[in-house]
């Protein structure tokens, strides 16, 4: 059977996630609604803005029914925005903004600094023999990570070296920057696995 995964659909870059799951042979479910969220096997939270997001999230009544299911191990994959969705904790936060949670890590917004808003850089990547070329949009690092959280990715080079950009705790792999750009679909891949395990041994 095939797996369904859904992009949540509030606001952000969803269509870019949702063309690289389904080359890669999933059913993509735009999800807006709480009874979405009881039909996919994964979850992708896309770029965009995560403070807006957030408000939309509690707005569609998605919070709770999301925040269950992630706490209930669903595979979920955040980039950027929704790496900051799905941090137990973010630093420089808007003073009402929340997040799914899920992820025992600090993530900074905006951290790499105005002057340096988007760039593009080659990581190595855990578990992958070529590096990534990584798109950063206003991304946000990882400050802390806790003792469960295996560390996938680390900025190499510049002011920026050492920090933490991509990160997996059980089920939910996030990162600082934006696989769904730039056709190289490995990081999805490796998502989708994980959705296919998590499906098997349900
Ligand atoms: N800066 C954005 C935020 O705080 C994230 C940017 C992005 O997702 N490209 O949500």
């Amino acid at each position: 059977m095939k797996l369904t995964i859904g992009v949540l659909a509030v606001q952000g870059d969803v269509r870019e996630h949702a063309a690289t799951l389904t080359a890669l042979g999933a059913d993509v479910v735009a999800v807006r609604r709480p009874g979405e969220v009881e039909q996919i096997d994964g979850l992708v939270i896309p770029g965009g803005e995560s403070t807006v997001m957030d408000k939309l999230v509690r707005a569609f009544d998605l919070q709770e029914p999301l925040r269950k299911r992630i706490a209930d191990g669903l595979p979920t994959l955040g980039s950027c925005a929704g790496m900051i969705m799905l941090a137990d904790r973010i630093a420089d936060a808007r003073p009402d903004q929340q997040t799914l949670g899920g992820i025992d890590m600090t993530v900074r917004r905006n951290a790499f600094g105005r002057q340096v808003d988007s760039f593009e850089t080659d990581l190595d990547y855990a578990g992958l023999d070529e590096p990534v070329h990584a798109v950063f949009i206003r991304a946000p690092w990882v400050d802390e990570a806790g003792a469960g959280v295996e560390v996938l990715a680390r900025v190499g080079e510049g002011p920026a070296a050492g920090r933490i950009v991509a990160v997996r705790q059980g089920n939910l792999m996030a990162t600082s920057f934006h696989p769904e750009v730039g056709g190289d679909r490995r990081i999805h891949a490796e998502f989708v696995r994980i959705v296919e395990n998590a499906r098997e041994s349900a």
